[in-house]
């Protein structure tokens, strides 16, 4: 689904990403892990072209991302992101929030794109939530709207950037409870986490980062429990 080749970012000399090859297949889960500034936010930010990349080749399904061409509305369209802060519309309801990019960018109105906001907040157990206003709303019931509101556009992926690092310890649980079962459904996950045992439970294959490399990938029970690298075993010294 996802063909990432030779991937590069500079920001002006500084270069961030120094070739990066990855490939997701669908309905797989790939974790994300790695230093701070190793690139994995920059790496994210270039599949949806939050970024542009400075060489290199992105395609998504029949997509090449990386066309000069390319729509970038539809590359959006088919690719959901769930950051770190939730970015939620202060100003709109719960269920306002989950329709008002399928009216923008979909251009599916009133009853169709209300249905689907049911259904996607449902999926994350926030359908008791629809008529809230984020300020409301815990940041764990933030960060569920945040991934309700990108379902709600039917992507073929999901790119998740530690959407649990800015959560209190106790609301961590609900928002993995989701991803797991998002997992489960078959969605194509990209996720950066710092959580190491959502990626060990959940994650198809885990990619370990540092200074714009992989360095390491393979599935968990390998990178996270024997990694070869002593970058990798570095790394998950400090963390675990
Ligand atoms: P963290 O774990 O702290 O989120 P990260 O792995 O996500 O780190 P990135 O945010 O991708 O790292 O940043 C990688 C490097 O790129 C950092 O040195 C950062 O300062 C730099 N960088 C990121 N965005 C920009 C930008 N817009 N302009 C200049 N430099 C940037
Ligand atoms: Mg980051």
């Amino acid at each position: 689904l996802v063909e990432i080749r030779g991937l590069r970012k500079s920001f002006g000399t500084h270069e961030v990403l120094k070739g990066i090859d990855l490939v997701v297949h669908p309905g797989e889960v790939v974790c994300i892990i790695g230093p701070s500034g190793s690139g994995k936010s920059t790496l994210l930010r270039c599949v949806n072209l939050l970024e542009q990349p400075t060489a290199g080749t992105i395609r998504i399904g029949a997509m090449e991302v990386t066309d000069p061409d390319v729509d970038i509305d539809l590359v959006r369209r088919h690719v959901g992101m769930v950051f770190q802060q939730f970015n939620l519309f202060p100003h709109l309801s719960v269920l306002r929030n989950c329709t008002i990019a399928q009216d923008k960018v979909l251009g599916r109105k009133g009853a169709d794109a209300e249905r689907i906001a049911r259904s996607t907040l449902a999926r994350v157990n926030l359908d008791d939530k629809l008529d809230a206003f984020p300020a409301q709303l815990s940041g764990g019931q933030q960060q569920r709207v945040a991934i309700a509101r990108a379902l709600s556009m039917d992507p073929d992926l999901m790119l998740f950037d530690e959407p649990t690092s800015a959560l209190d310890p106790e609301l961590v649980g609900d928002v993995l409870t989701v991803m797991r079962r998002l997992a489960d459904e078959g969605m194509t996950m990209l996720v950066v986490t710092h959580e190491m045992a959502f990626a060990r439970e959940v994650a198809h294959r885990v990619v370990f980062m540092d200074d714009g490399m992989i360095v390491e990938q393979g599935p968990p029970e390998q990178v996270i429990s024997a990694p070869t690298e002593e970058r990798t075993r570095e790394f998950l010294r400090r963390v675990l």
